[in-house]
């Protein structure tokens, strides 16, 4: 009898390993081959060809084992030698939010004072008398001048048309407003501002143009800019394809809503979806356990719903502020050096928590009781110290390790903080764009030694921390003039050499190799989702998202690396870029 079992299951045995084998010969879909495949696997081992079927890996390997599953229907993609990599998993953009803005207003860089009177001037020739001028972000570190445009800059370029330029970062928002504009919504010396808010004064007691959170005066006047939900979608879906052409197969949508999931499984339900997308949620509460609670059950749903193509991420919630509008929470107060580009004037501000250490508390251990995975925005060094606290205190209520918290930018990094993040299981999703185009001035404002462990990506992962690099593009279209860039291939290169835009150098030691920076933007970006056993690699079983690059990214010179471009991109099988 039990002889008889055994035979019978060695032979149901056999019969699984012949199916299998069977499986394995069926044709492919589609096979890649003439190429050099990085795999990313954990030996970093390399391939000549992939094959493809229902949308996985099915066979990775030499070309003549690859050849084995060409049948009739087989697509061949010649690689041409080229570089084939996993398709990109760009943890931390806003894409709807730049989709949406570039519908209203197509998004343009300004790099100088001069360049920004002249759009100034385009508007108004485009709007007409009267017509409100709204300016696009930039960023004080970004333009030549190392200062915002003022009142007098924009009554030049504008003289009788309301204009307003609107810098807004996490909690801080600074308009300022050229004459007309404080002529029409009526702003003087003794308008009341909203709690929070400030008028600025010159020195005749007048209102300089600048006002400070106090949005709620002007936006009113502003005519609505509203875009239809077909231009949005389209205007996202065009942009889905500009990310694919980067080789980018996976996107965090990081900060949205509900709302955001929708239009993604909108998206998806009409067959234009070309990246996969997890959604995080924003969320904001008093501080208090139950209002926490009552807004986080208010969410339909829960990290990880959804399926391959669109799914929630974890909540997110704003700790602190930037680097570029002294608003993150640091150690070490800004400086005297920093005064003139920050606008600030007092020797011991080091920048405030946006909520009290006990709110963060409250707000991070509920979550993590009602089953979430969290996240924080969190940017300077005493930001991440408090976020740390309260991960530490969720952690004794019950283990939080195995949520992987995410640590949103984590700037100025140190081995101790490192090591504890490492201890808690946290992860950090940081920018190395911001580096790149902001360095060289915040290295005149905070002074060269505090740039060298900025954005230190060996400081996190030399503690044991899981690092994802990324870009938080905002707004724009093109992968090199939106802000922040999205091209990952500068991302990486920047994390590779360390120079920022301007060609400086600040602390080497954070230097990573091409093989940890291309972890960094595939598996290892992969594991913040929970992603890294689908994508990140290209391995048997997991889902077929490669891009075939146009230079190697392995030995190209190291100037070059941010020139890459995908010339083939596929996502689950599917070709959804190609260069023909
Ligand atoms: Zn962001």
């Amino acid at each position: 009898m039990n002889r008889f079992i055994r035979y019978l299951s060695r032979l149901s045995g056999l019969l699984a390993l012949a199916s299998l084998a069977q499986a394995a010969e069926a044709p492919a879909d589609l096979v890649v081959v003439n190429a050099k495949v990085l795999t990313v696997d954990a030996a970093f081992s390399r391939a000549g060809a992939v094959a493809i079927r229902n949308g996985t890996f099915v066979a990775v390997g030499a070309e003549a084992d690859i050849r084995q599953l060409v049948g009739p229907q087989t697509r061949t993609i010649d690689a041409g030698g080229r570089t084939v990599i996993p398709g990109l998993v760009e943890g931390h953009l806003h894409a709807t939010g730049a989709a949406r803005g570039d519908a209203q207003q197509p998004y343009r860089q300004l790099y100088s004072i001069g360049e920004i009177k002249d759009w100034v001037r385009e508007r108004v020739r485009e709007v007409g008398p009267g017509g409100w001028i709204q300016l696009p972000r930039t960023d004080v570190t970004r333009i030549k001048e190392r200062r915002l445009p003022n009142k007098a800059d924009l009554d030049e370029a504008a003289p009788n048309n309301p204009a307003v330029f609107t810098w807004q970062y996490a909690n801080k928002i600074i308009q300022i407003l050229n004459t007309t504009a404080l002529k029409v919504t009526g702003i003087t010396k003794d308008t009341e501002t909203p709690a929070g808010g400030k008028i600025h004064l010159g020195p005749s007691g007048e209102p300089t143009g600048t006002i400070e959170n106090a949005s709620g005066l002007v936006n009113k006047f502003m005519p609505a800019r509203g875009v239809t939900e077909e231009k949005y979608h389209d205007t996202l879906v065009q942009l889905l394809h500009n990310y694919n052409a980067i080789g980018i197969t996976s996107i965090g949508e990081r900060g949205a809503n509900v709302a955001a999931f929708e239009t993604y499984n909108k998206l998806k339900a009409q067959g234009r979806l070309t990246t996969r997308v997890t959604v995080t949620i924003s969320i904001n509460t008093d501080g208090t356990v139950e209002g926490a609670e009552r807004v986080i059950k208010a969410i339909p749903f829960k990290t990880g719903d959804g399926d391959d193509w669109v799914k929630i991420g974890p909540l997110k919630l704003g700790v602190d502020g930037g680097i570029l509008y002294a608003t993150a929470h640091m150690r070490e107060p800004y400086g005297p050096q920093s005064f003139s580009l920050y606008g600030i004037s007092d020797p011991a501000y080091r920048g405030d928590l946006r909520i009290s250490r006990e709110q963060l508390k409250n707000i991070i251990r509920t979550g993590h009781r009602l089953g979430w995975q969290m996240s924080s925005h969190v940017t300077g060094d005493a930001g991440v110290d408090a976020v740390l606290e309260a991960v530490e205190a969720a952690n004794a209520d019950s283990p939080i390790a195995p949520r992987r918290y995410n640590i949103i930018h984590g700037y100025f990094p140190n081995p101790e903080t490192a090591q504890k993040a490492a201890r808690l299981g946290v992860g950090v999703d940081i920018q190395p764009m911001w580096y790149y185009k902001d360095g060289d001035a915040l290295a005149e404002a905070l002074g060269p030694k505090r740039l060298e462990h900025f954005i230190g990506l060996q400081t996190w992962r030399k503690g044991g921390v899981k690092v994802a690099i990324n870009a938080d593009h905002m707004q724009g279209l093109d992968p090199n003039t939106s802000l922040n860039p999205y091209n990952p291939f500068l991302a990486m290169q920047t994390a590779i050499t360390r120079k920022t835009e301007g060609g400086q150098v600040f602390g080497p030691a954070e230097k990573v190799s091409r093989e940890e920076a291309l972890r960094m933007v595939t598996i290892d970006a992969a594991w913040f989702s929970f992603d890294e056993k689908k994508v990140g690699s290209i391995e048997v079983g997991k889902l077929a998202d490669l891009a075939i690059l146009t230079d190697d990214l392995m030995s190209c010179p190291e100037d070059k690396i941010k020139d890459i471009r995908s010339r083939l991109t596929i996502v689950g099988g599917k070709v959804v870029h190609e260069v023909k």
